[in-house]
């Protein structure tokens, strides 16, 4: 049995697309060929890990594996990859078949062209990160939807200069850190590679001042106030997407997007299961046995529910429709009303006797369940 993508990178189905870019990240890193040559294991692991980052990385394709699972996935030979039906042909896009890295290969995009062998540098846009929020709701703003202030720490870009680093005015000067060539050599671990420019980012050129507020990057942190407006019949675990309001992007990128993650307190009275609520109600005795009506907590408020006469404790009964509305918009679930009959306790002198009168007027009378009970209970002595 496969493991699933999610557990190759080491994330849960609830992870964000940051959170699934930094997992992987980390384990391209580790499992890299340049890191580990010869090594056979190393290089399965990260062919591995690639195709589950490519399946997961892009909003359709992780969508439609998480509706038909690994399996169908592996069937379909990649839903869909760049021809050749292999599910790692994303191995041959990362390392260009020898042909010197083009730039848009996900390994380029992620490193910033640090793989590359001699393409050309990148100094295109960088769209910016994804943000998560998680959100607490209370089992009603759940249910009924509700509209929230979320207060998120973010990058957004610099207003003075707006976001390209540079004093309002200032002239444009060759950048003095790599003479203009956009890159520099820096080693790093065992190999030494082309990276960017730091101080242009790429560019090769720079201003000759940088701007004052943010001292020439181009961002600033700040904390955004962002209305967000929950639909109603959200859940535990649901994600809502809502975009361009994660980090600024650079160079003219993008913002990423806020990931908005629910967490549903639990209620009082009230349990869900997906659309369903279910609740435990006790009833008197009497009205068990005689019947009549009882009175119930519904989502909208008071209803009424007819108790048939000889309801045994634990009969569960459905209110139609009394239920949480379906975000897909398929109509509204049930409600699950399961009734408890309290035997009464303590007792005064009175209420006894008219008990032990009862219990004389039902004289030898017995009921369907006990008849039943008993009857098995006689087999099993006469066994
Ligand atoms: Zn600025
Ligand atoms: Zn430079």
């Amino acid at each position: 049995m496969a493991a699933d993508f999610y557990e190759m990178l080491g994330v849960s189905k609830e992870s964000t697309p940051s959170e699934i870019k930094k997992a992987y990240r980390k384990l391209a890193l580790k499992y890299h060929p340049d890191k580990n040559q010869g090594d056979k294991e190393a290089e399965d692991k990260f062919k591995e890990i690639s195709s589950a980052y490519e399946v997961l990385s892009d909003e359709n394709k992780r969508a439609k594996y998480d509706r038909f699972g690994h399996d169908a996935y592996t069937q379909s030979g990649g839903g869909g990859g760049a021809g050749g039906g292999d599910p790692f042909d994303i191995f041959s896009q990362v390392f260009g078949g020898g042909g010197g890295g083009g730039g848009s290969s996900i390994f380029d995009q992620l490193f910033g062209g640090a793989g590359g062998g001699g393409g050309g540098r990148r100094n295109g846009p960088i769209p910016g990160d994804d943000l998560r929020y998680d959100m607490e709701l209370t089992f009603e703003e759940a249910v009924f939807g509700v509209k929230k202030e979320v207060t998120v720490n973010k990058t957004e870009s610099c207003d003075r200069c707006s976001g390209n680093g540079a004093e309002p005015g200032s002239k444009v000067v060759k950048c003095g850190y790599c003479k203009g060539a956009g890159q520099v050599t820096m080693a790093q671990g065992f190999f030494s590679v082309r990276q960017e420019c730091p101080k242009c980012s790429g560019r090769g050129e720079s201003f000759e001042k940088t701007c004052n507020t943010c001292a020439g990057q181009g961002t600033k942190r700040s904390k955004k106030k962002i209305s967000v407006t929950v639909p109603a019949g959200v859940d535990t675990g649901n994600r809502m997407r809502v975009r361009g309001e994660g980090d600024a992007g650079a160079k003219g990128g993008p913002a990423g997007d806020l990931y908005v993650i629910m967490h549903v307190k639990e209620h009082e009275i009230f349990t869900r299961r997906d659309d369903d609520i279910l609740c435990e109600i006790p009833i008197k005795f009497a009205t068990a046995t005689l019947g009549g009506t009882i009175e119930v907590p519904t989502l909208e408020g008071r209803a009424n529910l007819k108790i048939a006469p000889g309801t045994q404790s634990g009969t569960v009964m459905r209110m139609r429709g009394k239920g949480v509305a379906n975000l897909q918009g398929r109509g509204k679930g049930d409600q699950h009303v399961k009734v408890i009959v309290e035997i009464p306790t303590n007792l005064n002198d009175e209420q006894k006797e008219a008990l032990k009168a009862f219990t004389e007027a039902c004289g030898d009378t017995v009921n369907p369940m006990a008849e039943s009970f008993l009857s098995k209970a006689k087999r099993w002595f006469a066994g």
